[in-house]
């Protein structure tokens, strides 16, 4: 069956007029079991819980009641969406990092090599008290996006580096904690892998490292001088 099967229905994004760049862009609610619309099904190496996939229009025909907000609007709705999302996906990967470090801790306390507890050694803790300190400063950074978003302020900026950093950040932790783990955090029967393959999926999804450091150079330069 096809990942994509159990979806009826999807938010479509597409170009109404012929208006350049954003503008122009209209969200639809299109009904994914009718003629003209293939599904395609991807097969991921981690985020397994999510389906992912495309589909494909052909002379499909979507009536007026099905668009979506404002006419020529969509791309600003959407962007909008996407300076929440990049805090909480920031959120997301920065939890799974901190629940893999307090896994580790207990770990290094527990492992015993040459009569004495791993953590007994500067090269185990000190990477753990490193992770500790990137992640308050990711988890922070993303705290203080959502405060603007509250306070109505802008953040784009700041989603932008949640979306970057924060994804980046907690997968470095997890191969950390993984490598801290040795051969066991290697199995696939411990969970480490898996959160390593989730929070690398998701520096790329919601958009790459490059293109929030693009947004955050647009923000501080402009258009017309950043890259
Ligand atoms: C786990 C996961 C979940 C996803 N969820 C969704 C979803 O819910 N909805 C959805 O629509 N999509 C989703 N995606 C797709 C995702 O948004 C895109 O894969 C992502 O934005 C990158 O686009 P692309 O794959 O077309 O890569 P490309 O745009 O082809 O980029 C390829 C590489 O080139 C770099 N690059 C491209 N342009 C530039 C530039 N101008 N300057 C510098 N570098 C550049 C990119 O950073 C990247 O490293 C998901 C992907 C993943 C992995």
């Amino acid at each position: 069956m096809s990942l994509l099967g159990p979806a009826n229905g999807a938010v479509v994004f597409a170009r109404t007029t012929d208006e350049g760049r954003g503008r122009g862009i209209t969200a639809f609610v299109v009904d994914l079991n009718q003629p003209g619309v293939t599904k395609e099904s991807y097969s991921d190496m981690g985020t397994k819980a999510v389906a992912r996939g495309a589909a494909h229009f052909d002379h499909v025909r979507v009536p007026a009641e099905n668009v979506l907000g404002e006419i020529g609007q969509g791309f600003s709705q959407v962007m909008q969406g996407f300076d929440f999302s990049r805090a909480l996906i920031g959120l997301q990967c920065v939890g799974t990092a901190q629940q893999t470090v307090d896994e580790t801790w207990e770990y290094v306390s527990q492992r015993e090599a040459f009569d004495r507890p791993i953590s007994k050694n500067q090269g185990v803790s000190f990477p753990l008290a490193e992770s500790e300190t990137l992640l308050t400063a990711a988890r922070l950074l993303c705290y203080q996006t959502l405060w603007l978003k509250d306070a109505g302020l802008p953040h784009t900026a700041e989603a932008a580096m949640c979306k970057w950093w924060a994804p980046k950040t907690s997968y470095d932790v997890i191969n950390t904690c993984l490598l801290l783990h040795g051969q066991y955090g290697y199995r696939t029967e411990k969970p480490i892998e898996q959160r390593l393959r989730d929070v690398l999926g998701l520096q790329i999804g919601d958009g790459t490292a490059q293109i929030m450091k693009l947004i955050i150079s647009r923000q501080k330069l402009g258009r017309a001088l950043a890259p």
